[in-house]
């Protein structure tokens, strides 16, 4: 089982009980969600044996939890098992979804995600947000989450939380965007501006990614650095199943890892910053290219077309994130690097020369360079994943359907 996402920040006021039978009984919910989750269908018996309480207590248990609409009783199993045949439990296809939003820099993305890890609905908007107020953003947001929340609820789902995944360094409070540079949002509230119906997690796009990474990603390492890219390049820590935060919640900004101390000044104050040799924008002026909306597609495409200059741009590209990940590399000794996002889609061309300058440069072995195949879903993903998540680790804060 992994680690609970909320683990890694403070508790929330309140949210800590005492070891009382309130506390317990929370507990325990949580770990017939979970068993389910993993394991289901599973009839009442199987659960009590999994978890070790009395099949009463698990009744007891799971009575409450169908009652929530977290899980659903699927009819009798079939025969052939010792004893009488019990009821086969799941994860609920209605009852509460996750949903999760990503703000980039020019595009918007809502989706719902039900507690089988199933999406259910999708918007997404092309927007230039460059320029964009967080108040005008954030409408927008807020228009296609009611879209989304209108889909689901014909189908019988409601919304359990919302996650965003954002382009920027985000405050433990979860909700405060202390700066998002592509963006140009300094110290933003997202609290205040989007559905204060809905509980609200604010976080890195790049932490998401690394945490549908660790939930969804096919290889499910404990121990990598995932590394992501929009214009700016952001890499998730994720240390024995765990998001590595930070004192202030900014570990991972990779992007600004010097590669060469004397290059050009980067907008963080420092010079030769990684994102000044790899981001897409600065990839895309190595290559002549002007700047487009779809930068990735042009650039897979013109690679791909053998186009030379855009091919030894991506080298380069690569060559950088090598010298970046090496310094992580020895500093964490993580069990492989991924890399997500867009990256993802450059890896054939970026992958060469980054696994040469890591294995050159690196102490030990060479640590593995995987390819997410999330790709650029991984934040949209992960930041759904993580309200689904946080049903199962406390299916007792569930809030009821408005
Ligand atoms: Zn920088």
């Amino acid at each position: 089982m992994t680690a609970p996402l909320h683990e890694a920040r403070p508790a929330a006021p309140g949210r800590a009980l005492p070891d009382t039978q309130q506390g317990m009984r929370r507990r325990n919910l949580a770990r017939v969600m979970h068993t389910v989750s993993a394991e289901g269908p599973l009839s009442r018996a199987a659960v009590a044996s999994r978890i070790g309480l009395t099949r009463a207590a698990v009744s007891t248990l799971v009575d409450e939890l169908i009652r929530s609409g977290l899980l659903e009783e699927l009819g009798p199993e079939r025969p052939g098992r010792v004893g009488r045949p019990g009821s086969a439990l799941a994860v609920s296809g209605r009852g509460p979804a996750g949903i999760g939003a990503e703000i980039g820099v020019d595009h918007l993305a809502v989706c719902a995600v039900d507690l089988r890890g199933q999406v259910r609905a999708r918007a997404v908007r092309q927007a230039d947000n460059r320029d964009r107020s967080p108040e005008d953003v954030t409408a927008d947001v807020t228009d296609l989450v009611r879209q989304v929340v209108a889909e689901i609820e014909g189908e019988g789902l409601w919304p359990a939380g919302l996650a965003v995944a954002v382009p920027g360094l985000v405050a433990r409070d979860g909700r405060t965007v202390v700066h998002a540079p592509n963006l140009g949002w300094h110290d933003t509230d997202l609290g205040t501006l989007l559905p204060a119906h809905l509980p609200l997690t604010v976080d890195n796009e790049a932490n998401f990614g690394g945490l549908a990474e660790l939930w969804l990603g096919e290889a499910a390492p404990h121990d990598f650095l995932h590394v992501s890219a929009e214009i700016g390049i952001g890499a998730a820590v994720v240390v024995d199943g765990r998001l590595l935060r930070g004192t202030r919640g900014f570990a991972g900004e990779l992007g600004h890892v010097p590669v060469r101390p004397d290059g050009p000044p980067c907008a963080c104050g420092g010079q030769g910053c990684l994102e000044q040799y790899a981001g897409e924008e600065a990839v895309l002026r190595a290559a002549g290219l002007a700047s487009a909306g779809n930068r990735v597609e042009v650039l897979a495409d013109r690679a791909a077309e053998g186009e030379e200059t855009v091919r030894r741009a991506l080298h380069d590209a690569g060559v950088a994130l090598g010298i970046a990940l090496t310094g992580a590399v020895n500093l964490l000794d993580p069990e492989m690097v991924v890399l997500g996002g867009a990256l993802a889609g450059l890896a054939p061309w970026l992958l060469p020369s980054l696994r040469a300058e890591l294995a050159r440069r690196t102490a030990g072995p060479a640590c593995p360079v995987s390819v997410s195949r999330l790709g650029s879903e991984g934040p949209l993903l992960g930041a759904a994943h993580s309200v689904v998540r946080g049903v199962l680790d406390d299916p007792a804060a569930v809030p009821a359907p408005v």
